[in-house]
């Protein structure tokens, strides 16, 4: 059987510990025998990041400019910890934060849905897809605690010299106060790739603050989605048949927990780091949720919503079989492979992937899977299988 055939490479991004053994799993029994694999590799895994003091992971990021589609492995972010067990020249920089600085993106996640593995919200049916504001807000704080009597003010010295100034508070007593910011151009480069992310998936987006109490804070975000919507997609969402529309989050909440989902729901950064882990926790598995990295100038990074799994890795080490699950890992690169064969205009290759991913599910619905999963599902007595057995199960169903 002679195998699809790519044009131009993928960035292969690796990474650490257990999802690094899963990653070589999936491209030997899943992909190389299928495909005639086109890829560029970087090693993210800890210690080349360190013996290139993390160049290689900017090199990544470049390629990806470069070839617009990247998939990557989860990889460690160290802390001290880490920069004792790996003895690091220093701790490096979450790679994720770095790259995502340099394609500025937006991260998408959206759990996969399968038969046998329900949303504990029983009305929802299609898969409901975060996205979340990364720059700014609380994340990028000033804080300070008042200790008695005085006032607080912000002001803003223009580069004039100018000021502008807002009483926080006639302080009575100790309290405490914060002050936060946010950049227009942050947040156009936001809008953009949710509403480009909306008409690649065909999803309406939704996209929900709280401005009837932050009047000019959040209004201003509210304001900037309906100025670039106007002005670039209003036509092309009309031609897609998709709407976008803006509600108070409160009601985004309500409408989100009614509906059957199937959207994408675009939040500021705190709510959506808070909202997207309601999402994935009320699907069942991190192991079921996908990331994608999606740039207002058109690169995509594919990788899974977890991280390493270094509990496992640790078993792995010491000779045992895991039973990790992989499918996150795997719709990566059916994601990048999906991509690459759309803007290649390979429809080989997309077609592979998408069959990819129908062989993944159907496997778990005739009830082979991990034990994540079988400690989850409604189908009565799973076989719990090891990562390789699984995955040679899955192999199975796409020979089939
Ligand atoms: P984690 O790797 O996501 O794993 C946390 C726990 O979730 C695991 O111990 C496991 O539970 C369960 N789990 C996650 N993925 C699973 C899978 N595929 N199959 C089965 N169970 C799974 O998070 P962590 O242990 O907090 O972080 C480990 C390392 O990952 C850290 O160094 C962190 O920096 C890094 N990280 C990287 C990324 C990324 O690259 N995108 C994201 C997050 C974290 P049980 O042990 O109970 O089975
Ligand atoms: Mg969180």
């Amino acid at each position: 059987m002679s195998k699809i055939a790519m044009s131009t490479p993928l960035v292969e991004m690796d990474g650490d510990e257990m999802t690094r053994i899963l990653w070589q799993m999936i491209k030997d029994e899943l992909l190389l025998p299928y495909v005639d694999l086109k890829t560029e590799y970087y090693d993210l895994g800890l210690e080349c990041r360190n013996d290139t003091d993390d160049q290689v992971t900017i090199d990544a990021a470049e390629a990806t400019k470069k070839y617009k589609v990247a998939v990557k492995c989860a990889t460690i972010t160290p802390n001290a910890a880490r920069v004792e067990e790996y003895k690091l020249k220093k701790m490096w920089k979450s790679p994720n934060g770095t790259i995502r600085a340099m394609l500025d993106g937006t991260v998408f996640r959206s759990p996969i849905f399968v038969k046998g593995i329900e949303p504990v919200v029983k009305n929802w049916k299609k898969p409901i897809t975060l996205a979340r504001h990364a720059y700014g807000d609380v994340y990028k704080n000033a804080e300070m605690k008042i200790p008695g009597p005085g006032k607080v003010e912000l002001v803003y010295t223009a580069a004039d010299g100018s000021q502008q100034k807002e009483l926080i508070h006639e302080f009575e007593g100790p309290g405490v106060v914060q002050g936060m910011h946010n950049l227009d151009a942050s947040i156009e480069s936001f809008a953009k790739s949710c509403f480009n992310f909306g008409l690649d998936t065909k999803q309406d987006v939704w996209f929900a603050t709280k401005d009837t109490i932050s009047k000019k804070y959040d209004h201003h975000f509210k304001d900037i989605f309906q100025k670039v919507y106007d002005e670039e997609f209003q036509e092309k969402y009309e031609k897609a048949g998709i709407t976008y529309f803006y509600t108070l989050i409160d009601d985004a909440v309500a409408r989100i927990m009614k509906g059957e989902g199937g959207v994408i729901w675009a939040c500021k950064n705190y709510d959506g780091d808070v909202m997207s882990d309601m999402v994935s926790s009320a699907c069942g598995s991190l192991a079921m949720m996908t990331s994608v990295l999606v740039s207002p100038h058109g690169y995509y990074e594919y990788e899974a919503a977890h991280g390493t799994v270094q509990r496992h890795y640790y078993r792995h080490l010491k000779g045992e079989d895991t039973s990790t699950n992989p499918v996150a890992t795997i719709f990566a690169w059916t994601g990048a492979l999906a991509k690459r064969g759309e803007l290649d205009q390979n429809p080989a290759l997309t077609d592979f992937a998408r069959r990819l991913e129908k062989a993944t599910l159907k496997t778990i619905e005739d009830g082979k899977m991990t034990g994540d999963l079988a400690a989850m599902t409604a189908i009565p007595s799973p076989t719990i299988l090891n990562s390789r057995e699984f995955i040679r199960a899955i192999a199975e169903n796409l020979n089939a």
